[in-house]
């Protein structure tokens, strides 16, 4: 037997900036009956969890003691609290990674992505689903259909993510939407507008690989920004997609700062912008166009009521096709590597495996 498999409960550990180790910790206990305990199947690696390991700290969030990296994972259900009756052990599921406190205003106004004291994993100082076990209360934990391979359920946290983005957009059929940034959430949020109905989805990004893989994947076309002022660029795109007065909805999902201002541009009078990408805390804006067009602005942070069960929908009436982002899978005990990888820009979603009961 490897150490992995006689570990307890073998976990990934962020100490410091680029310092990384296994440790065993002990089994997790339900916290209440109402919880479920997750033996983590898979866990995809995004770009705040590479954030941490990279700087130790995303704005206000430091991480001051060790702690257990990993937010997007699925897995199969091995206990269960005297109080659930939704699962049962053998279950597959996907995992949210989330639980708010049910109590704060937000929550109890039913946006429980807002909670004032949120418990996240991956989150200083909620330890992160990179481990062999996990504990979820049941109603945080979907279970997977037929259809959807665990694979594909650790997928279903990016894709809350742009679903969250494109209601908060309120997509209508036949509008016009153009995503800035053709990373993971920005191809998905290209997907879930198409599923919505927008009749014209448009990926913008700077990496012609990106574009290249946005256009087969859930686009009606791309765009390459040029070198210049964001509203020449912002002219060129309504030009070549026929948008006339402007689109619809325009969607950041880059956090870069000539995004925001082509995004803001490009819009109708009237329009709607939201802003899914995190990036530098504070840029310029263009605030004048975003007054005079009378644009509706909004921001959209993680995910909330309904959000997964959607995810979990489209993704398994084959709506929106996650398995196409899936470009790589490591074993549990190669993690930094997928870390590594994903920094570089190789592939584009790649999923940790992780340790068999
Ligand atoms: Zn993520
Ligand atoms: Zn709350």
């Amino acid at each position: 037997m490897t150490a992995s498999e006689t570990a307890q409960n073998l976990s990934f550990v962020l100490e410091g900036i680029h310092k990384v180790k296994f440790e065993d910790r002990p089994i997790p206990a339900l916290k209440t009956p109402y919880d479920v305990l997750v033996n983590v199947k898979y866990t995809g690696i995004c770009g705040s969890d590479v954030h941490y390991w990279e700087h130790g700290s995303i704005g206000q969030f430091i991480v001051k003691d060790p702690m257990v990296l990993g937010h997007e994972s699925a897995g199969v259900i091995t206990q269960v609290g005297a109080a659930v009756t939704t699962l049962k052990v053998g279950d597959r599921v996907a995992m949210e990674p989330g639980v708010p406190c049910r109590r704060c205003e937000p929550c109890k106004a039913g946006k429980y992505n807002l909670c004032e004291n949120m418990a996240f994993a991956a989150t200083p100082p909620y330890d992160g689903t990179l481990a062999k076990y996990y504990n979820l209360p049941e109603d945080f934990c979907y279970k997977l259909p037929e259809t959807l391979s665990l694979q594909e359920g650790a997928l279903m946290e990016p894709l809350s993510v742009a679903v969250h983005i494109v209601r908060q957009a309120r997509v209508a059929p036949g509008q016009s939407v153009v995503v800035f940034g053709a990373g993971p959430v920005g191809l998905l949020c290209c997907a879930v507008a198409t599923a919505f109905g927008a009749s014209k989805v448009i990926a913008v990004d700077i990496q012609q690989s990106r574009l290249d893989f946005a256009k087969e994947y859930a686009t009606t076309s791309t765009f390459m920004p040029s070198k210049v002022a964001a509203t020449e660029n912002a002219e060129r795109l309504r030009q070549e997609n026929g948008l006339g007065a402007g689109a619809d909805v325009a969607i950041d999902a880059s956090g870069a700062e000539p995004s925001v201002h082509t995004g803001i541009h490009v819009l109708r009078n009237g329009g709607t912008y939201v802003q899914g990408g995190m990036g530098r805390s504070e840029i310029q804006f263009p605030i004048m166009a975003a007054c005079a067009k009378e644009l509706t602005l909004r921001g959209s942070f993680r995910y909330g009521s309904g959000d997964y069960k959607l995810a979990v929908e489209l993704a398994s009436t084959g709506k929106v096709d996650v398995k196409k982002l899936i470009t790589g899978t490591v074993k549990f005990e190669e993690a930094e590597n997928a870390f590594k990888e994903v920094k570089a820009g190789k592939g584009i979603k790649t999923l940790i495996a992780g340790i068999d009961v």
